[in-house]
């Protein structure tokens, strides 16, 4: 068997190798280095390099030990966040170490615990499974951000969860959990600022703005890994949900190694149904297309399987919003359809900044009937939304 390791799994440009083909690798090992923004890439499985291209990929050694090459001793929390190769697990991928560089004196981390896709339920799998870890590695990067306050961000519907977390939260007196929302998208780091501490950003601007670091559940597990056990990240928590043979409601899989293929645990979920369409990797609002040989990645969290795309050659509208599918991913599943795109209109809260097109007030979703009929003006015969409410 072999894996693909991507060289690009983060923010920034891709990592160079520093090993060749034919070299023997063991899990953890330094297999590649960033040039610029990025973060390192650490083998993990042991085995030996079979080709280099986009990816490292490395073919299986029939033992696979449970041992991994720690990461070197460093002298801060922050050059191990470096060394282990941390980048936000549960976004674009931002390279942590640069992330908590950033002091908040007296502010706040917030933990995004929101598991705001439909479908998604590893992280809060993790929560239940290990509160403590969770909230140490919150406490190591409030050390390093010299933050004040650590705030657990959840959703009350989670009550296992919540007592869980309370359990080991209640000895730590400057951390607490606060309620988010139930609703898309409260994981927005600006949503999440908002409604926990009542400042509200501009579009484009960053979390320091409210004196606050922003940071999903998983990238602190790693946090806390990195500077406990010396771990790399070389593992990934996902969710396996759609059409799969027996459960449709989401399969979790605990540290799988980065670069094993999807369709590995599509098939340890029970397999593909018969009524399966297209794979889509993230979750079902941002996903995108993937194969069964779809390699993990160090932000991979959902692995969905869809509905066979119903035929229709219509004429279609499409409508964004910052927080769901945008032209490319929409235009491509009108495509997979066999319809024709005759045009595209945003959510009115978009606004342009910095040439990217962001929400002014994400989750205070307005009605959209000015932008249907704008469509349908237009030629759209139906219309498909990335939009989330309305
Ligand atoms: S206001 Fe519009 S762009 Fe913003 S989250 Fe809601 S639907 Fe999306």
């Amino acid at each position: 068997m072999e894996i693909s390791i991507l060289l690009r799994q983060h923010v920034g440009g891709p990592c160079k190798p520093i090993v060749e083909v034919g070299q023997e690798v063991k899990k953890g090992q330094l297999i590649a280095v960033p040039e610029g923004l990025g973060a390192n890439i650490h083998a993990s499985v042991y085995g030996r390099v079979v080709a280099i291209n986009d990816a490292i990929v490395i073919e299986l050694a029939d033992e696979q030990p449970e041992e991994f090459v720690p990461i070197k001793e460093t002298d801060s929390y922050i050059e191990a966040v470096k060394e282990a190769g941390i980048v936000g697990a549960g976004g674009a991928g931002f390279p942590a170490h640069v992330k908590f560089n950033t002091p908040v004196d007296g502010g706040y981390v917030l933990v995004n615990a929101a598991e705001c896709e439909p479908v998604l339920k590893h992280n809060i799998r993790f929560m239940n499974e290990n509160p403590e870890v969770l909230v140490q590695g919150l406490k190591y990067v409030m050390e390093m951000t010299k933050a004040a306050k650590g705030y657990i961000c959840i959703k009350p519907k989670h009550k296992k969860t919540l007592i869980t977390l309370g359990k080991v939260v209640k000895n730590e007196p400057n951390i607490e959990i606060k309620y988010l929302p139930d609703m898309y998208p409260a994981g927005d780091e600006r949503v999440i600022i908002r409604e926990i501490l009542g400042v509200e950003l501009e579009p484009g601007q960053l979390p320091s703005v409210a004196n606050a670091v922003v940071s999903n559940v998983e990238t602190l597990k790693n946090v806390a890994l990195a500077i406990d056990e010396r771990r790399p990240v070389i593992t990934k928590d996902v969710t396996v949900g759609g059409r799969i043979n027996g459960d449709v409601d989401g399969v979790t899989f605990m540290d799988v190694p980065v670069g094993m293929p999807v369709g590995h645990y599509i098939e340890l979920a029970g397999g593909l149904a018969p009524n399966a369409g297209e794979i889509v990797i993230g979750g079902p609002f941002t996903g995108k297309h993937g194969e069964m040989d779809s390699p993990i990645t160090k932000t991979t969290g959902g692995i969905l399987v869809s509905i066979v795309f119903p035929n229709d050659n219509r004429k279609f509208g499409i409508l964004q919003c910052e927080c769901g599918a945008q032209s490319e991913r929409l235009t491509e599943i009108v495509e997979a359809m066999g319809g024709t795109v005759v045009a595209a209109e945003r959510c009115k809260r978009m606004v342009e900044v910095n040439g990217r097109y962001r929400c002014d007030k994400p989750g205070e979703c307005p009605g959209q009937t000015e932008k249907v009929l704008a469509l349908k003006k237009a030629g759209a015969q139906v219309i498909i939304a990335g939009s989330c409410q309305d």
